[in-house]
């Protein structure tokens, strides 16, 4: 294979934080030589001043750095103001950001009135909407866009509001799906154009984020965005976050994919974990994930005097398909082993005692039909990813089965580290099994484990997967009590994709690539989507449950789940 410079990171084996330019935020600075800051945003309509004010409170206190609070119309922009003032009141000096989606009017008037404001580029749309765009007209839409954004900047640089170009998945402007499709390419270029219009008008106060429900192309965004970025010098700071995660182990553990690796790789200066939840248990999370980059990022794993040359495309996610040996390997399905009884499918730790074991540095044998990684280092990933490019450098095709010893006694410690080590190397596509040991827990507890980390990453599905929003001030139904039936309901339901969404303005594009979607749309009541089109309008949230499985059952995707 032809190697790819390492575009995104000085070096991918080697731990180095990417060194940002500050932002300043309120009197909260991001970037630069900062810890990175935690996020989390309010979920109480912007509306309801006092209840918003409370929560914003109590968000603070739990330890969020900035609270995101949405102003979908002019009505709640202006409410901000009265927010601020309440929080005046109350002593809260938290800096507040204005998450502001298709009125780029809002944003101007929010931008008077808090520290931050977010801004999606796909809602920065010209009135004329084309299926096609010729050069000419691709032009004239762009010099359009960026008249509006400059009247934006204008209030910013003003007021000494930061900006934050928050770009998603699936919500991306029709200009740039036409050129570049709903793709990490085309996320990374609508950024790289605002951000072009800000560093031409000479405004720096910029923070970009990239997220998508989607672990891997949540991540290959977030590189290609840092290698343009940094190719034209421009140092600025990356929010991280996997949106929709959805709420419990697993969306703690989704969220754990997408955003821990990037700590690792020194990506990232402010994070918010996303979950359907009351938004103070995002916190915890976040400091968590936080506080184990911090510790781990410093270290960098002894791998002599190597270049940093790499010899796969970090930007687009290829399976290591390789040899198959016995029942794995060759491009099957990733097995897990250690805990024997669960899935005939994986493998008893006899089965594994067979192969040889290699430390990440240690010699890869010749001809084995199989090979147990054994890494003991303090910095998993970057041993792990030098192990795996020297397998494809050398042309080794034997599957490779990753083994890691843990000794913590804490659960959500271990499992955001464990989490974080294999989604490492699962997402670039290596690995064709996962064995992790750690003598504090039940083995059934960290199968159950391996299983999450596997979906997380997209590479091996055992139960439905749920896109489900954190919920705003949009939601108006009982989203978290909706999710938390839907899932008891369709969890068997393993090649199903289901999206759970707050609102019909953000939900049905951002749930992009979802089998069935429950979407709020006010008052209490849902609509129903097949794939993208939406079947069932205006139905009572009590009713929506029985109405999409009936929907599932329609279209022959439903199985009753075993006894
Ligand atoms: S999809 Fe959910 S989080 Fe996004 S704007 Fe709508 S309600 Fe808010």
């Amino acid at each position: 294979m032809e190697e790819t410079p390492a575009f995104y990171t000085r070096n991918p084996f080697l731990s180095c934080r990417r060194l940002t330019r500050e932002v300043s935020v309120g009197g909260t600075v991001m970037g630069g030589g900062q810890p990175v800051r935690i996020q989390s945003m309010a979920n109480i309509p912007t509306m309801e001043t006092e209840a918003c004010v409370r929560q914003i409170i109590r968000l603070a206190e739990a330890g969020s750095e900035y609270v995101r609070v949405t102003a979908p119309r002019m009505e709640e922009g202006r409410n901000l103001a009265a927010i601020k003032k309440r929080l005046e009141e109350e002593h809260c000096h938290v800096p507040i950001v204005a998450d502001v989606h298709f009125t780029p009017d809002v944003a101007e008037v929010a931008a008077e009135i808090v520290e931050k404001v977010r801004i999606n580029p796909g809602n920065y749309t010209d009135r004329k909407i084309l299926t096609e765009y010729s050069e000419k007209d691709y032009r004239e839409a762009l010099e359009k866009t960026a008249d509006k954004l400059v009247r934006l900047l204008k209030i910013c640089q003003r007021n000494g509001t930061a900006l934050r170009i928050g770009v998603n998945h699936g919500s991306l402007s029709p200009r740039i799906v036409s050129r570049y499709g709903d793709t990490p390419l085309g996320m990374a270029m609508s950024a790289m154009e605002f951000l072009e219009i800000c560093e031409d008008y000479g405004f720096r106060q910029t923070v970009v984020s990239m997220k998508a429900s989607n672990v891997r192309i949540m991540t290959e965004s977030v590189r290609l965005l840092v290698a343009m970025a940094d190719a034209k010098g421009w140092n600025v700071p990356i929010h991280l976050g996997v949106t929709e995660a959805g709420n419990g182990a697993y969306g703690r553990i989704k969220s754990t994919a997408g955003i821990l690796p990037l700590l690792y790789d020194g990506i990232g200066d402010t994070i918010r974990v996303s979950l359907t939840e009351a938004p103070e248990n995002e916190i915890p999370v976040a400091r968590l994930l936080a506080g184990i980059a911090e510790e781990r990022c410093h270290v960098s794993p002894e791998q002599g005097t190597d270049t940093g040359k790499i010899a796969y495309d970090p930007y687009r996610f290829t399976r290591r398909t390789g040899t198959q040996c016995g029942t794995f390997g060759g491009g099957k399905t990733v097995v897990i082993s250690g805990w024997e009884g669960k899935n005939p499918e994986d493998l008893p730790e006899a089965a594994m005692a067979e192969h040889p074991h290699v430390t990440p540095t240690g010699q890869i044998p010749d001809n084995a039909q199989a090979i147990v990684l054994e890494t003991t280092g303090d910095n998993p990933p970057l041993e792990m990813r030098h192990f795996f490019n020297r397998l494809i450098t050398q042309g080794c095709s034997a599957p490779v089965i990753i083994r890691r010893h843990y000794t913590d006694t804490d659960w959500n410690s271990f499992a955001a580290k464990a989490t974080a080590d294999y989604a490492s190397i699962f997402i670039e596509g290596w690995g064709d099994g996962i064995w992790i040991c750690n003598p504090n827990f039940p083995q059934e507890k960290i199968y159950n484990l391996s299983l999450q980390i596997l979906q997380a990453c997209g590479i091996r599905f055992n139960q439905a997967e749920y896109i489900a929003c954190p919920s705003c001030g949009r939601t108006q139904y009982r989203i978290e009590e909706a999710l938390e039936e839907i899932k008891r309901r369709t969890c068997h339901l393993r090649n199903l994709k289901i999206g759970v969404m707050g609102c019909i303005v953000n939900g049905p594009g951002e749930m992009a690539d979802a089998d069935y979607g429950f979407v709020g749309c006010g008052g209490g009541k849902v609509s129903l989507y097949k794939g993208k089109q939406p079947v069932y309008h205006q139905v009572p949230q009590e009713k929506g449950i029985d109405m999409l499985i009936q929907l599932i059952k329609e279209n022959g995707d439903w199985t009753e789940p075993a006894r």
